[in-house]
């Protein structure tokens, strides 16, 4: 198909997405399987949940636009998620594996997170408001994931994953307990998470 109009330049972009959500869904539960945190694990079943919705908004999108959504292989997000496959067989450390798995879901979210702020501007260009709606929804789930495993690798699993090797973080991260006032103020107030990592 030649790209001839930034409409055809949209549908193949979104068709581009529809593959890399489609590969990311059958991503997601080997993933989720693999975390051994807990809130590594829900954190992919959440996010597996929404993909399948966001799935559904390219549907949608595909059947306003009167186009197909298939017949495309998003090679990038086969590339970053035959990486991650890689991981998942690694003989790993399980809080390391843990650590790798974010690193690795962060790749792809940001990949998302490239994708749809494109085609969102487009929609926004060629004039399509529901559009622009529904890609800003699932924009605004890839940003949210995104934080939350940063939150979630800087509050808890990369100390774990860390442990035994203070002398490698020394003064990066939280010191011993008698830095306790200067780590508090030290992590924004937003990372409520933190309470996890005293509990533990
Ligand atoms: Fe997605
Ligand atoms: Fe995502």
């Amino acid at each position: 198909m030649a790209l001839d109009s930034l409409r055809q330049l949209y549908v193949e972009q979104l068709q581009d997405l529809y593959s890399a959500e489609n590969q990311i869904l059958k991503a997601l539960p080997k993933m989720a399987e693999a975390a051994k945190h807990p809130q590594l694990r829900d954190g992919f079943q959440m996010h597996l949940r929404q993909t399948e919705e966001q799935v559904r908004r390219l549907e949608e999108i595909f059947q306003s636009l009167g186009e197909r959504p298939g017949g495309v292989t998003c090679e990038g997000m086969k590339g970053l998620l035959k990486e991650g496959d890689k991981t998942l067989k690694e003989k790993a450390d399980s809080d390391v594996l843990d650590a790798a798995l974010i690193a690795d879901a962060q790749r792809v979210e940001h990949y998302e997170i490239a994708g749809y702020g494109c085609v969102r501007t487009y929609a926004r260009m060629l004039g399509r408001q529901q559009d622009v709606d529904l890609l800003q929804r699932t924009l605004d789930e890839e940003g949210q994931t995104d934080q939350k495993l940063t939150q979630l690798a800087e509050s808890v699993v990369n100390l774990d994953a860390a442990k035994g090797e203070r002398e490698v973080g020394r003064g990066a991260y939280r010191e011993g307990g008698a830095t306790g006032a200067t780590g508090a103020t030290g992590r924004s107030s937003g990372t409520s998470s933190s309470g996890d990592v005293s509990a533990r």
